[in-house]
């Protein structure tokens, strides 16, 4: 009988990119889906060192499915833990001697190896090396019929934000090749894809070569993709403002493709805290940036990440991050209370703040974040709007589609509208999701 797999994925896209590979890889070696974590054989986590306390959600999961393996091995049955992710990369045997029911420790550059680990049972128990030349390489081309997929084109960081993981938990830069991208948005496209995020812990960094030209960035890289008749949307993230260049803007001024909409991290509108965060840029450059962007495309919207009371954060350096925020007017954003994660530089800087100034400043930062939203959302109501519809609703006859500026929008509609493009006029707005009719 065949053994069936269930993947939990916590965090981010990235992840969720390497679970769908890793269930088709297992789909591909005669492996079965499971519908829930306790009616499989192989349990899959797949962790997130990015928020705060992610190892010890991982830990208390692993309590409970290591009674669960128990149980199952008391009435002969076989139960196989896999942890991969980015805490299996920054913690390794650690993982192991804190819970010996986990069978595998799989980093996220390893993960093509998962299938071949599970079916011999007898190779070493941890795999954290850096291997993402070979991870791509082995990963298969779904053909799974979606409108709208995640296609990792870049992994890795050289940036080194002092509060970051990212640069140890899935090391350098590497830049998948054209070839290979091409291929995978073509065979997306061929089942019936519409809109591809391209994703890469810093993406537009993206630098590969291909067809006689040595240096293919991510605007070029783009403006290739988009030759593919039927894909009609394309996205990418997360960006570093220092990575954004002319070709890039361009590719967004003159390519009908291109969404209008970057998720652009800032993180502190203070320059003393953008240098101890050691982003390698200032607030003028990220304002100038913002404005150049928007003289070329003018409906183009942003968001951002900010991260409040990092260490030696003053009333001072807070108030120009707000200042910040009304000047830019972000359309959408991620903020968060800075928390230390081991052994990045910051969590061993001073000048700590103290709890309660934190939830403060993130209360006061997030009325005036969200005010912006509503904002920019309220300016779409009565208005045409074109939206692609990604999925069915959770009610009957209720579709889910996303606009260019990726805002929800629910229809009715008693046909199936999945991977339509419509022009909807949207009627109502709430919490943050829009109400709209087919025109
Ligand atoms: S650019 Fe992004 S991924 Fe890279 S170190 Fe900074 S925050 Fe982390």
């Amino acid at each position: 009988m065949q053994e069936t797999f269930f993947i939990k994925t916590y965090g981010c896209q990235m992840n969720n990119y390497d679970s769908e590979k890793v269930n088709d890889l297992l789909l591909f070696n005669g492996f079965s889906k499971a519908e829930d974590i306790e009616k499989t054989d192989i349990a899959i986590l797949n962790t997130c060192h990015i928020r705060e306390r992610a190892s010890e959600k991982l830990y208390s999961d692993l309590g409970r499915l290591s009674v669960f393996k128990k149980n199952k091995k008391k009435i002969g049955k076989n139960f196989s833990i896999v942890v991969m992710g980015c805490v299996a990369q920054a913690e390794g045997d650690e993982i192991l001697k804190r819970n010996k029911s986990v069978d595998y420790v799989v980093g996220p550059q390893n993960i093509q190896i998962i299938p071949k680990l599970l079916k011999k049972k007898n190779f070493k128990k941890t795999h954290i090396d850096f291997l993402s030349e070979e991870k791509f390489q082995s990963l298969t081309s779904s053909n799974e019929n979606k409108v709208s997929r995640l296609i990792t084109i870049q992994e890795g960081c050289d940036k080194f934000c002092s509060f970051c993981v990212v640069p140890y938990t899935r090391g350098a830069e590497f830049s998948r090749p054209v070839e290979d991208i091409f291929a995978e948005v073509n065979n997306a496209e061929k089942n019936g894809c519409l809109e591809v995020t391209l994703l890469g812990q810093n993406v537009s960094s993206y630098q590969s070569s291909a067809f006689g030209e040595k240096k293919i960035r991510l605007g070029k890289l783009c403006s290739i993709i988009s030759r593919i008749r039927n894909l009609k949307r394309i996205r990418y993230v997360t960006s570093h403002p220092n990575d954004i260049d002319d070709e890039l803007i361009n590719e967004h001024k003159f390519n009908e493709k291109m969404m209008p909409f970057l998720h652009l991290p800032i993180q502190s509108g203070s320059d003393k805290i953008l240098q101890r965060m050691n982003r390698k840029h200032t607030r003028k450059e990220y304002i100038q940036l913002i404005k150049r962007i928007k003289n070329n495309v003018p409906d183009m919207a942003f968001s951002s990440d900010f991260i409040v009371g990092y260490p030696g954060e003053s009333d001072y350096d807070f108030q120009e991050t707000l200042e910040l925020i009304k000047e830019v007017k972000f359309a959408s954003s991620y903020s968060f209370c800075y928390s230390a994660r081991p052994g990045t530089p910051a969590a061993t800087q001073d000048e700590i703040i103290p709890d309660e100034i934190k939830k403060n400043r993130l209360k006061h930062l997030q009325k005036i974040l969200l005010k912006q939203q509503d904002e920019f959302n309220k300016s779409f109501l009565d208005k045409k709007v074109e939206i692609l519809v990604t999925a069915k609703g959770k009610i009957e006859n209720q579709y889910v589609g996303r606009t260019p500026h990726l805002q929800p929008v629910h229809i009715m509609s008693s046909s199936d509208l999945v991977g339509k493009i419509l022009n909807i006029k949207i009627e109502r707005l709430t919490s943050f999701s829009f109400h709209g009719k087919i025109l």
